[in-house]
């Protein structure tokens, strides 16, 4: 049973009459986790969600050494608690022949070389470890944000439900279709990738029979890619199957998809790939949007953190573990500056994280159009890059996102 955090248990600044007040908007993984980060610094947080009771989608997520740093200081000490999967090895395959081009191990491989974990979980399993380490009179379901008042010596939000709050400042961890970045920052909307997502879950059991060991496994093929890994104590295999579209025309952000579908758009791929679609209950198409680099994402008292400001494509799966980092800086930025220079200090966080989450979003960026080369010498060319181990997975290519520190300050 994990602990919430208290006064008691967590680093309290220059004592509680000098903590900054923080309100949170969103109640997502980045959210609960920068709350998290900075409760431990002595910070008096609260966090408002709109939803009226914490939920997230059935899928699975990996959470790399980056982030599991963090999350184990703010309380989630393993992958234990979160009923996380420690992948073996993470194997790069060809789509049609299964051919293994690379396998890095992962496991005590990658916890030696970075200090911390490497490690698969549910999604929802994920939220609800991080908001049992919450204080409960913190976390404010039903407070959907609607306006923000900006009055110079504090930020007033205002909920779809009458109530307010009047914090010194106030962070939009609201996601990709943030209310705040649109209230604070007007305009652009989230763009459409020219990807979709087809994503699922599969009893373990019913895939027995393919012997599938506990490894991550990535099959890139023309246009198109497939990931799956254990998760929940290796009772469900989780899998994305990623394809090239070029627009998006549904009305919501995400929906059901036939079997059908997905087994044409994967026609002619492993009969692994096409086993695992085949065996999933049910299918969920998503499409995936990204916001190009902000040139800032801090005004006066309000900032941004996450997918609000920095969504970006899956392809590094590092979403999360950027908001995650995201929080163990602010609330770094925020116990430095101490609350005479709340706007400065929200300033420095911002100038801190804004090149590192470009990088990883052009990284992603770069992924796609890798993974899904056509057959042909660029396709053999990456696959000899790979085979050489020259490109990302492998623990000294990714040691700048792994290797990275986010709650330490050069
Ligand atoms: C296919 C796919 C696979 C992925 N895999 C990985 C992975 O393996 N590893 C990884 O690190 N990342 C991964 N990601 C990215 C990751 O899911 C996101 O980056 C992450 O969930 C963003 O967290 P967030 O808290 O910023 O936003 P969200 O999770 O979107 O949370 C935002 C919260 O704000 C609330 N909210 C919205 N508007 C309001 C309002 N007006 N008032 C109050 N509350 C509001 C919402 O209800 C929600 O709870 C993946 C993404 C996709 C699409």
């Amino acid at each position: 049973m994990l602990a919430p955090l208290t006064t008691a248990n967590r680093r309290l600044g220059d004592g509680p009459g000098h903590s900054i007040s923080v309100a949170l908007i969103g109640g997502g993984i980045g959210g609960l986790a920068a709350a998290l980060s900075l409760l431990r610094a002595g910070i008096d947080v609260h966090v408002y969600e709109q939803a009226s009771s914490l939920r997230d989608i059935g899928a699975g997520i990996q959470i790399s050494p980056n982030a599991s740093r963090i999350l184990r200081r703010i309380g989630l000490a393993d992958a234990s608690v979160v009923h996380g999967v420690t992948p073996l090895a993470l194997r790069q395959r060809r789509w049609e022949d299964g051919r293994t081009l690379q396998s890095t191990p992962l496991g005590a491989a990658v916890e030696r070389a970075c200090g911390s974990p490497y490690y698969q979980a549910h999604r929802a399993d994920l939220l609800h470890a991080l908001a049992h380490r919450l204080p409960a009179e913190r976390l404010h379901l039903g407070h959907r944000l609607a306006h923000i008042a900006d009055d110079g010596d504090r930020v007033v939000a205002h909920f779809e439900n009458g109530r307010k709050a009047a914090t010194q400042a106030l962070v939009g961890a609201d996601g990709i279709h943030s209310t705040v970045r649109s209230l604070v920052f007007g305009g652009e909307s989230a763009r459409f990738t020219g990807c979709v997502a087809y994503r699922g879950l599969v009893a373990a059991e019913e895939l027995a029979v393919l012997e599938l060991p506990l490894e991550s496994q990535l099959w890139m093929g023309p246009g198109k890619h497939f990931v799956h890994y254990f998760v929940r104590d290796a009772a469900l295999l989780n899998f994305v199957a990623i394809v090239e579209r070029n627009s998006w025309t549904r009305e919501s952000w995400t929906e059901q998809a036939p079997h059908s579908e997905v087994l044409q758009a994967f026609e002619g791929w492993h009969p692994q790939v096409r086993s695992i679609l085949g065996a999933a209950e049910e299918i969920f198409l998503w499409g995936l949007f990204e916001h190009t680099p902000m040139r800032r994402w801090s005004i006066g008292r309000v900032t941004l953190l996450g997918d609000a400001c920095h969504a970006m494509l899956p392809f590094l799966a590092q979403g999360a573990a950027q908001a995650i980092e995201d929080g163990a800086a602010l609330a770094e930025c925020l116990t430095n500056a101490g609350r005479r220079d709340v706007s400065g200090c929200l300033r420095a966080y911002e100038a801190l994280r804004l090149p590192r989450t470009s990088r990883v979003q052009a990284a992603s960026r770069d992924n796609m159009s890798r993974f899904h080369l056509p057959e042909g010498p660029m396709q053999r060319e990456r696959d000899v890059q790979i085979r050489n181990a020259a490109t990302d997975w492998f623990l000294h290519a990714m040691d700048w996102v792994y290797g990275h520190d986010a709650g330490v300050l050069d």
